[in-house]
């Protein structure tokens, strides 16, 4: 069998820590976690125009679940998580089958609810880590257009390491790229990068819909002065479409994050055109493991519409585990790798060291 990791797997954290919102814990006490999801969201700003009227409000009835699962734009009611007690119950039913751990990857552009998060993860007993920074050029605040590259970093180093009411980050992004990029993103991802090399903390991409986005949000880390060994580039199952691509960007050093699983509908907006479903995204990461990359991939579902919760039929956040998991290993995957993408690699990608992520300005070595 052809080595499945590289040079990173061996290293192992002892004097490290997660930031999660009700404080740190060991990155090897997390278990499984999901990297890319969204807990409390509001997406009504994406709605194309017109869609969505004289819908809202309503509740989605049965008979239109299959078709606001494939376009969940056109319900209002989908476009949104913000349901304590729903979202406590699909937590737990992550838990239940094993989860530890959620990335909550919401900027604020997109609804970030520290207060709760928190009580979210109090409540559900899996432990939850909270983003930051700002999402596509659409969602931008009013004035963020305004703010230089300095203004943008140190108020995402304040919610790194002051937090939001306490309330710790614990991850840059997910950083939103549209193609091509618009200048004032990739200000905004410059200045992620500044902040990421600044604490030691991950920086995760929303790259555009083109495999030069992916290559070019690497060359801007990097011209910054961050580490494509602390980036994640996600959504690479509706970005990149060749091997060759897939292994170009793994030669980089970033996490390969394929963090669309459970969507199998061919007419949802996120689906890959031509070559949707679980069975290929497992394919794509079997073949990356082969080549040794291994050690660099993530995976997760972007739980992100209502539709996707399995109240409303969806696969919600325990889907990798209840029907991912049992295709994996019908397929042959290695019991190690399937750890490595569900555990492991996780904890390496959101572990910083002990002394790190504390003081602005201190440099990763
Ligand atoms: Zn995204």
């Amino acid at each position: 069998m052809p080595a499945l990791f590289g040079a990173r797997s061996q290293r192992w954290l002892t004097l490290a820590h997660v930031q999660t919102v009700l404080g740190p814990v060991h990155p090897g006490s997390l278990g499984v976690t999901l990297p890319h999801e969204h807990l409390f969201i509001t997406l009504a700003g994406a709605s194309p125009p017109g869609s969505g009227d004289g819908l809202q409000g309503r509740p989605i009835s049965p008979h239109e679940l299959d078709d606001a699962r494939r376009r969940p734009h056109r319900y209002r009611a989908a476009l949104a998580l913000e349901d304590l007690d729903e979202q406590c119950r699909e937590l737990i039913a992550f838990r239940e089958v094993g989860g530890g751990c959620v990335v909550d990857v919401t900027p604020p552009d997109l609804g970030r609810s520290p207060a709760r998060l928190v009580e979210l993860a109090r409540r559900s007993g899996v432990a939850v880590v909270m983003g930051c920074g700002h999402f596509v050029h659409t969602f931008h605040p009013p004035g963020l257009a305004a703010m230089d590259e300095e203004e943008i970093q140190a108020e995402i180093l304040r919610d790194l390491v002051a937090g939001v009411d306490g309330v710790r980050a614990g991850i840059i992004g997910e950083i939103g790229l549209g193609w091509p990029h618009h200048p004032e993103e990739e200000r905004v991802l410059r200045a992620a990068a500044r902040a990421s090399a600044a604490t030691g903390v991950a920086l995760t991409v929303h790259p555009g819909h083109a495999a030069r986005s992916c290559f070019r949000a690497l060359e801007v880390v990097a011209e910054a002065g961050g580490a494509p060994e602390r980036t994640v580039i996600g959504h690479l199952e509706r970005t990149l479409f060749d091997l060759e691509d897939f292994v170009a960007l793994a030669r980089t050093g970033c996490y390969l994050e394929f963090d669309l699983f459970g969507r199998e509908v061919i007419h949802h907006p996120l689906a890959p055109p031509g070559k949707p479903g679980d069975v290929v995204r497992i394919e794509w990461m079997v073949r990356l493991a082969e080549r040794g990359f291994g050690d660099q991939l993530l995976a997760s579902h972007d739980v992100a519409y209502r539709t996707d919760l399995r109240a409303y039929g969806g696969p919600g956040y325990a889907h990798l585990l209840t029907s991912v998991v049992p295709v994996m290993r019908g397929r042959g995957m290695p019991e190690e790798l399937i750890r490595a993408l569900l555990v492991d690699n996780p904890a390496r990608m959101l572990a910083v060291a002990d002394g790190e992520g504390d003081e602005p300005g201190r440099v990763q070595g």
